[in-house]
Formats: C-alpha cells, sequence, structure tokens
C-alpha cells in the first residue's frame, strides 16, 4: 500500500475499512450519495446571506457556492446553498441532547426532521444538522449525534461535526473516524479549540494534518469553518469545502479590513500591509483578480474597502480553487495546493529582500507545513 498514513504509529485500518490508497489516481473524490452528491468538487463561500448578495458575481457556479451562516427564510442566489445553523457557536452537546432544538410547551413540537426540512424549503441543497459544540474528550456526544442521524435514514441530510480540535489528535481520531463512518450521511467539519472559539486560524491544524488527511480520504468530508484547511481536504479526498470571504472578525479599534495577500497565502490587516511597504510602496504587489483588475492591494485600507476586500478574496481564492478542482487526478490537485505553499513560502524570502528587511517575514506554520509535506506518496 501506498498511502502516507500506514507508517510509523499509523494503524493500517479504521473501523474496518481499508485506506484508499489509489485515491491520488482517480479524478475525483467518491460521490456523496443522494442530493449531497451535488455538492461534489466544490468550494463554496462561507458568508452571511448579505456578504452572499455581494458575493455572488464572483462565485462560479460550477465550482462554487454558498454556505450561509444562520440564515432564515428564502436564499436568493442561484447558486447552490447550505445553511448552517451554528448552533455550536452558543451551545455544547450531551449526549442526552446533542441537537439544538427548540423547547417548547406547545401542541406543535419541533424535532430534527422537521428542522431539516425547513433549511430544504427554504432552498437549500441538502440540510446541515443543528449540532451542538463537542467538547473535547466527548465521543459520547457524537456517538449520540451520528446515532441519531443514522436513524432518519435520509439522504438530504449531512451530519455536522463541530469538533474540539483534540478530537482529531492521537488519542480519539480512530474512534472519531469510525464514529463518523457510521453516521451513514456526509459529513461537515466545523473546528474549534474550546467552546465559543473556532479553530479559524489555520496553525492551530499543524499537528493534526495527516489525521485530517486520513479522514477527508476515509468518510464523505467537507471542511465548512477550518480556513485554508479547506483546501488542503480537497486536495486530499474531501468532496467539497467552505472557506470564507472576510477576515476574522477583531475587536480592535483599527477598521481597516482583513486583506487575503495572494503572495503570502495568508490574510493580512490592510494597515499591517500599508506598514509594511512603507515608502516603498511600489514593491506593494498587484492583483490580477477581476475585483483589483491590476491594482495595488494596499489600496483597501479604510473600513469602507472591507466590501472590496471581501470580494476580492473569494475572486482570488476562487479562481485558485477552480484550477485545483479542475486538475486531472486527486495526485494532481494535491501538487496543485503544496505549489501555492511553495510559493508563498518563496513570496516570503522574496519580499524580505527587496524590502531589505533585519527580521524576515515568516509564513505561517500550515502553509510551511503544507509546502514541505508530502501530499501523496
Ligand atoms: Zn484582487
Amino acid at each position: 500500500m501506498n498511502s502516507p498514513y500506514v507508517t510509523g504509529h499509523w494503524k493500517p485500518l479504521v473501523a474496518g475499512r481499508a485506506l484508499p490508497a489509489d485515491l491520488a489516481d482517480h479524478a475525483s473524490p467518491r460521490r456523496p450519495a443522494g442530493v449531497a452528491g451535488a455538492l461534489l468538487n466544490r468550494m463554496f463561500v462561507y458568508a452571511s446571506p448579505a456578504q452572499a448578495l455581494a458575493l455572488q458575481p464572483y462565485v462560479s457556479s460550477e465550482h462554487g457556492g454558498f454556505v450561509l451562516h444562520g440564515a432564515r427564510g428564502g436564499v436568493a442566489t442561484d447558486r447552490p446553498v447550505l445553511i448552517d445553523p451554528a448552533a455550536y457557536e452558543k451551545h455544547v452537546a450531551t449526549p442526552d441532547a446533542p441537537f439544538l432544538l427548540p423547547t417548547g410547551g406547545g401542541l406543535l413540537s419541533i424535532g430534527l426532521p422537521e428542522l431539516l426540512d425547513d433549511q430544504l424549503a427554504a432552498g437549500a441543497i441538502a440540510a446541515i444538522t443543528p449540532t451542538k459544540f463537542i467538547a473535547a474528550g466527548d465521543t459520547e456526544s457524537l456517538k449520540a449525534a451520528a446515532r441519531q442521524v443514522a436513524q432518519l435514514g435520509r439522504q438530504d441530510v449531512l451530519l455536522l461535526a463541530p469538533l474540539d480540535i483534540s478530537l482529531v489528535g492521537r488519542a480519539h481520531i480512530d474512534e472519531v473516524i469510525a464514529i463518523l463512518a457510521d453516521a451513514g450521511c456526509p459529513v461537515a467539519l466545523v473546528l474549534g479549540r474550546r467552546f465559543g472559539s473556532l479553530a479559524q486560524t489555520a496553525d492551530r491544524v499543524v499537528p493534526y494534518i495527516r489525521h485530517l488527511r486520513l479522514l477527508a480520504a476515509t468518510v464523505d468530508l467537507m471542511p465548512l469553518r477550518t480556513d485554508l484547511t479547506a483546501f488542503d481536504l480537497v486536495a486530499h479526498g474531501a468532496f467539497a469545502g467552505a472557506l470564507r470571504g472576510g477576515g476574522p472578525v477583531r475587536r480592535t479599534a483599527d477598521a481597516s479590513p482583513d486583506v487575503l495577500v495572494p503572495e503570502f497565502m495568508a490574510w493580512w490587516k490592510a494597515s499591517e500591509l500599508v506598514d509594511l511597504f512603507g515608502a516603498r510602496e511600489n514593491l506593494a504587489p498587484r492583483c490580477p483578480c477581476v475585483v483589483c483588475d491590476d491594482q495595488r492591494l494596499t489600496r483597501l485600507v479604510r473600513a469602507h474597502h472591507a466590501e472590496e476586500a471581501m470580494c476580492h478574496a473569494v475572486a482570488t481564492w476562487g479562481s485558485y480553487a477552480g484550477d485545483m478542482l479542475g486538475q486531472q487526478t486527486m495526485r494532481g490537485r494535491a501538487e496543485y495546493w503544496r505549489n501555492l505553499c511553495r510559493n508563498a513560502v518563496g513570496y516570503h524570502a522574496m519580499f524580505t529582500q527587496h524590502l531589505r528587511r533585519v527580521r524576515p517575514l515568516v509564513p505561517h506554520k500550515s502553509i510551511h507545513a503544507w509546502a514541505t509535506l508530502p501530499p501523496w506518496t
């Protein structure tokens, strides 16, 4: 077997399922059963309904779509849509109550099937479960969620697994994969670090990259809020992924937007980007995306540029996603992604030199790891 996972401390079998060692030669991951099959080979934008309206012109109808955060009511877009109830943001799962369901003494009790039906009625292609946050070590709650979804026997549902990131560590990964594989439906993945704090900053995932790739290659997986990890997983077996348009929300006085810097494959605070280039603004990168049309990224510095910065980000990573998904094989995808990360590492060195910096520009640890780990061996 050629899998990079079947060496060292790795067990070659997870829950009795052999690793798909030949996946690298496939043209695409396996198509999920049921209506979720329509999600295959798409990179969705994770956005609020208002953001989605602004972003729609930059989202590919062939390779894109929207995951709307907590959207209610109808959805006005012709792109494929999913709705994330985001119950994990405010609630922690227990084995007795892994899902957030309305409690009420009324005659009409609303159960899980009705909640899922509401999403479909609102225009979602498939429904996402209102799973509460699965805390560190709490595989019992994850089991309860998977069991309840399996009992529904539906083919139009994604089980949302909002996991404390330690659950994909060595102590739990085998059990987590086994539980998710038994859910009988595709899995949407959200990673958190402690309740209330999403692991949006991708550096958190560095110790878990191989485990996450194994998860993506073993169960039908769609990472939702995992930052650029979505690219790494779609390159290694996830059937789809989602990525935000805007930067992380920071509560600071500095209102300048976060800007995706393609050269660095990282979001930079616009004011910090302006500081970086200082008097050498002529060295600031020009962006070829349809939003920027070769203008410099350092123009996006004021609070009112937030929407333009978001459109630039989606146009930019959307074109990378299209190129990556257009590769002939999964190996080609993984190599495309690794090259993006390698180039980003190289640009950090190049700008360090051009700007004559004493302290070198350092790529994110995750970018460095994705640039150097063997994609498929
Ligand atoms: Zn741009």
